[in-house]
């Protein structure tokens, strides 16, 4: 056991506080005649967990006043019927976010229906437009939990400029962004993922750990830099309970900051959805200024 004392990162409570201003922020367009942002959620088939995941992001909305809408389509819906509810969306001017619930049945490609959502209502940052602008560090709308992790970096006051960090995993919603987002907040950033070899000894140079592979209690103790900031995003069912990819027993006493797998990165990615969807309304000047019909 080491002799640093961690700090168990309450993400909930900093979720709240963010959005505690949002929805100042959103009171104050609606008392002065605007209308109140809207981010629609379109669901295809009836998962009970991305039922579950919809319904938390609408209840999310919902206590910020901001207005959602909600699509349920059968699990049988071609990918034409969904690619044009889509274009409804892009083109209804109350809308001002879209977020299709991934995963989505094997018939209808995730990449056409990415490439459907017009990039300025693009809250969950899957259209490849979005990604370059992230790239190109001009994106206003960036992945919800990589920009999770960096709003808890900075709450937690880490040293990012200069910092070595370490992200394993290298999926285009959390692994690659956050690598970005990180290098462009001058980490220097080591992407790994499953072909990395010595992985262990990587993690171990890391002041920022940032572990995202959905594998439960991957990263041990010994992979761990003593007074390191752990962010685990991973989630996993494990006999009923949810665990992370980082062993979070043992990491106590030599990280110094790390996040639980419940309370941890999770509610902070709803928190950046809403942001998105605020962020996209602002930017959006047609329809803003209309009062809900
Ligand atoms: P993906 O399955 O898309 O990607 C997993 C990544 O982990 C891949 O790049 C894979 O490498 C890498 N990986 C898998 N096994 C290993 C290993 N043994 N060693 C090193 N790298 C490995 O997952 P996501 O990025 O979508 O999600 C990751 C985790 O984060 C999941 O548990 C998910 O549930 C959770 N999550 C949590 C969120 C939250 O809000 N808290 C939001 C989004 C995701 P390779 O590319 O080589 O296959």
């Amino acid at each position: 056991m080491g002799t640093i004392e961690t700090t168990v990162v309450n993400g909930l409570e900093l979720a709240n506080e963010l959005r505690d201003e949002m929805a100042q922020q959103i009171s104050e367009i609606v008392a002065a005649g605007g209308r109140a942002p809207c981010l629609a959620v379109v669901l295809v088939g009836d998962d009970p967990a991305s039922r579950s995941y919809i319904k938390g992001k609408q209840r999310a909305c919902g206590r910020i006043g901001m207005d959602s809408r909600e699509h349920l389509l059968p699990a049988d819906t071609s990918q034409t019927n969904l690619l044009d509810l889509i274009k409804d969306l892009n083109a209804d001017d109350g809308v001002d976010g879209i977020l299709v619930q991934l995963p989505l049945p094997d018939a209808i490609d995730p990449d056409a229906v990415a490439e459907a959502i017009d990039p300025a209502k693009d809250v969950d940052a899957l259209h490849p437009t979005t990604a370059g602008r992230l790239l190109r560090g001009n994106a206003e709308l960036i992945s919800c939990t990589p920009l999770g992790v960096m709003a808890v970096l900075e709450k937690c006051g880490v040293e990012i400029e200069g910092a070595r960090a370490v992200v394993i995993g290298r999926s285009n919603i959390v692994g690659k962004p956050v690598s970005i987002l990180l290098q462009q907040a001058n980490a220097t950033v080591t992407l790994c993922h499953s072909r990395t070899k010595d992985l262990a000894a990587v993690c171990r140079e890391a002041d920022i750990l940032v572990a995202a592979t959905g594998r439960p209690r991957m990263v041990k103790a010994d992979w761990i830099k003593p007074g390191a900031a752990v962010m685990d995003v991973g989630v996993t069912e494990v006999d009923g309970k949810l665990v992370g990819d980082v062993d979070f027993d043992a990491a106590q006493g030599i990280a110094k900051y790390i996040t639980p797998s419940r309370r941890g990165i999770g509610p902070m990615t709803i928190t950046m959805l809403l942001r998105n969807t605020l962020v996209a309304y602002r930017s959006r000047p047609s329809g803003r200024a209309r009062t809900a019909s």
